[in-house]
């Protein structure tokens, strides 16, 4: 479904991202999963079209995306940092990205309304619609922050750490809601994660990421980590 072709990205010199080829597969679940500073979130910024490869090309169903703005490429990109408004409602919050894309809103209300509803009732926040952002935990702004790239309907949602900032409980919590997510919307999820366990938990392949090359690509039960 999407392609990356000998990627390759420096920054000043020094490669973040070399000679990276990887075949993703429609519907699955992919943990992107190396060390801090080897390449993850270059290669996040480099599929959403947020940055462009020094060389090679980012491919969806065959056709380059090279060129092609982010907001074109029907990718959702969940970032570290959750980039929520805090004064605006949960419903406004998870609306925004609908509202931005329809030109007339007043006709698509009706329908933003049932969009949003159905989302959120999928990340368990229908009772929080009216709560400003600013005051939910941590867990719920995660989960606001999944909601609003979802409602948006991406073939490929990328996710940044997006257990990171949880606690173990939420983090538990939230892998499991992703992975529902998963099976109710048949997204294809790229989930970067520095953490070995998190890895190899959630994803139905496992791409390990050195220094800016993939060291292994498997099925969690195959790939070798040190005892
Ligand atoms: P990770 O997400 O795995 O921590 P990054 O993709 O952030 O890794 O970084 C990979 C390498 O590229 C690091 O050496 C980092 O310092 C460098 N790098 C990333 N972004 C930039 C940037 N905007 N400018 C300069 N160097 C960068
Ligand atoms: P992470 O390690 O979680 O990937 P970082 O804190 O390394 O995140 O990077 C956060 C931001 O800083 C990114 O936008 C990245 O491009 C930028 N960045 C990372 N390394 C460098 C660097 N050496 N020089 C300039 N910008 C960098």
């Amino acid at each position: 479904m999407m392609e990356l072709r000998g990627l390759e990205k420096s920054y000043g010199g020094k490669p973040a991202i070399k000679d990276l080829s990887l075949d993703i597969h429609k519907n699955e679940y992919l943990t992107l999963l190396g060390p801090s500073g080897s390449g993850k979130s270059t290669l996040l910024r480099l599929i959403a079209g947020l940055e462009q490869p020094d060389r090679g090309g980012v491919f969806l169903d065959n056709a380059a995306l090279l060129n092609m703005p982010a907001h074109m490429r029907n990718l959702g990109f969940v970032q570290q940092k959750y980039a929520l408004f805090p004064h605006m409602a949960v419903f406004d919050n998870v609306a925004f990205g609908l509202r931005y894309r329809h030109l007339n809103p007043l006709d698509d209300e009706a329908e933003i309304r049932t969009k949003v509803m159905d989302m959120l009732e999928l990340v368990g926040l229908s009772d929080l619609e009216m709560r400003k952002v600013g005051q939910l935990s941590g867990g719920q702004k995660q989960r606001v922050s999944v909601a609003r790239t979802l409602v948006c309907e991406p073939k490929i949602c990328l996710l940044d750490e997006p257990l990171g900032a949880l606690d173990a409980n939420l983090r538990e919590r939230m892998a499991i809601e992703l992975r529902r997510i998963r099976a109710a919307l048949g997204v294809t999820f790229l989930h970067v994660t520095g953490n070995e366990t998190e890895a190899l938990a959630m994803g139905d392949r496992v791409v390990v990421l050195d220094n800016g090359c993939i060291r292994q690509v498997d099925i969690p039960e195959k790939i070798f980590t040190k005892p």
